[in-house]
């Protein structure tokens, strides 16, 4: 068995960037395991984030630098974001500045299928990967620890899309648009990313309790597309994906030398599904504690009250209580952008947090709260 200082579990946001960080500090013993290609290993995907994180600007695809809401009914609104954006990596644009920032360092990448980490006193072994090692940060997907009093899904399908003729505006992000029909628990909604005027990610949206059929997005996505009234297109991809939204615990510290990162250490905002930018906050602080020689625990990705706050949301939509489509819009149009923004990335400040809170329809919310106490 080979012996390292610090093995990373699986080579996505989380566990890049944390070799990357590692790797330029100069440290010896790094290894970065990932799953061969098959069903373990995760598929492509396409990041957005909040803010441009310079650390990762080189692989940032498109930029907006507005972004427009459309109410369920309603009217659509555009938003400045400045003085944030919004910003699309692509995740074989991150593996390949990765690629990059690696090739120069002493991190090894090795190629194994990981089927346990189990924690010693003086180290932790991998299995699978015939590894020991002092620290191991695992990032393989994982289910919460406990179930949750609410286990919602951020469920969606995303075709790429080339028109035949100009569609799109590039500098407007369309984030939210809530004309496709409501489901009567939960929320759904279009997006429309354009990368030019004739390409864009458009996607189809849920936050709901079961995923659907792939036909069934795509029905709801042809119906989506005819609603935005696009000329001739062709769908030169497709990407689709599950996240988490539930108030279970996902734990960081699962032995003195092993640690979980990323999704699988609870960087999914429950309330929004956006975890990209809390992987990349938590990689960082790992990465100078062990440079400062401190415990090297992940930290908390948002503080208790935002999750506290995001159980409260979340079982208000799930039991139909809250106009998910309603709150969300009116979110945009009663708050200025940027604590909405600030709100949406766990970055506002408790003060924001009220404005926000106390702007969300009062009867539903207080039924909800009593019935979370009763329960
Ligand atoms: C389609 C999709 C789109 C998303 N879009 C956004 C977005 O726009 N913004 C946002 O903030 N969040 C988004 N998310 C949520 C989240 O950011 C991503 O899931 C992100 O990839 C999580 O990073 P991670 O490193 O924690 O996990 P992953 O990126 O999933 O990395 C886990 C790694 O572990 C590897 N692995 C798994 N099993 C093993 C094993 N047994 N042995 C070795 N390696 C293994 C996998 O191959 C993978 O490389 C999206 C999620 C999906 C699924």
């Amino acid at each position: 068995m080979d012996s390292a200082e610090v093995v990373v579990v699986g080579a996505g946001a989380a566990g890049l960037a944390l070799a990357c960080r590692l790797g330029e500090q100069g440290r010896q013993g790094v290894v970065l395991v990932e799953a061969p290609p098959g069903p373990h290993s995760a598929p492509e995907r396409t990041w957005c984030s909040w803010g441009t994180d310079p650390y990762w600007a080189d692989a940032v695809s498109a930029r907006w630098e507005r972004m427009s809401v459309h109410a369920h009914g309603g009217a659509r609104r555009t938003y400045d974001l400045a003085p944030l954006d919004y910003t699309m990596i692509r995740s074989r644009d991150y593996e390949r500045v990765a690629a990059a920032r690696l090739a120069g360092t002493e991190v090894r990448r090795v190629e194994a299928l990981v089927t346990g980490v189990e924690d010693g006193p003086s180290g932790a072994v991998v299995h699978g990967a015939d590894l020991s090692a002092r620290w191991v940060f695992d990032t393989r997907p994982t289910r919460p620890a406990a179930p949750g009093r609410v286990a919602l899904l951020q469920h969606f399908r995303g075709w790429f899309v080339r028109t035949s003729q100009d569609a799109f505006d590039p500098g407007v992000a369309g984030l939210m648009d809530f004309r496709p029909p409501q489901p009567p628990c939960g929320v759904a909604f279009g997006y429309v990313l354009p990368t030019s005027r004739r390409e864009a990610l458009v996607e189809y949206t849920e936050f709901s309790r079961s995923v659907l059929t792939t036909p069934q997005y795509d029905a709801a996505l042809r119906d989506y597309t005819s609603q935005l009234g696009l000329p001739a297109f062709d769908v030169v991809g497709a990407e689709q994906g599950v996240i988490p939204m539930t108030d279970a615990p996902f734990p960081r510290r699962l032995g003195r030398r092993v640690f979980r990162l990323g999704a699988a250490g609870g960087a999914t905002r429950p309330s929004t599904g956006y975890t990209f930018r809390a992987a990349q906050r938590q990689a960082s602080s790992v990465a100078q504690a062990l440079w400062d020689g401190r415990d090297p625990c992940p930290p908390a990705a948002y503080p208790r009250r935002h999750l506290t706050m995001d159980a409260l949301l979340l079982r208000a939509l799930d039991s139909g209580e809250l106009d998910g489509a309603g709150f969300l819009a009116d979110l945009f149009a009663r708050h200025p952008t940027e604590r909405v923004l600030r709100f949406l990335d766990g970055q506002s400040t408790p003060r924001e947090e009220l404005a926000v809170m106390a702007s969300a329809p009062r009867g539903p919310m207080m039924r909800t709260l009593l019935s979370r106490r009763r329960a």
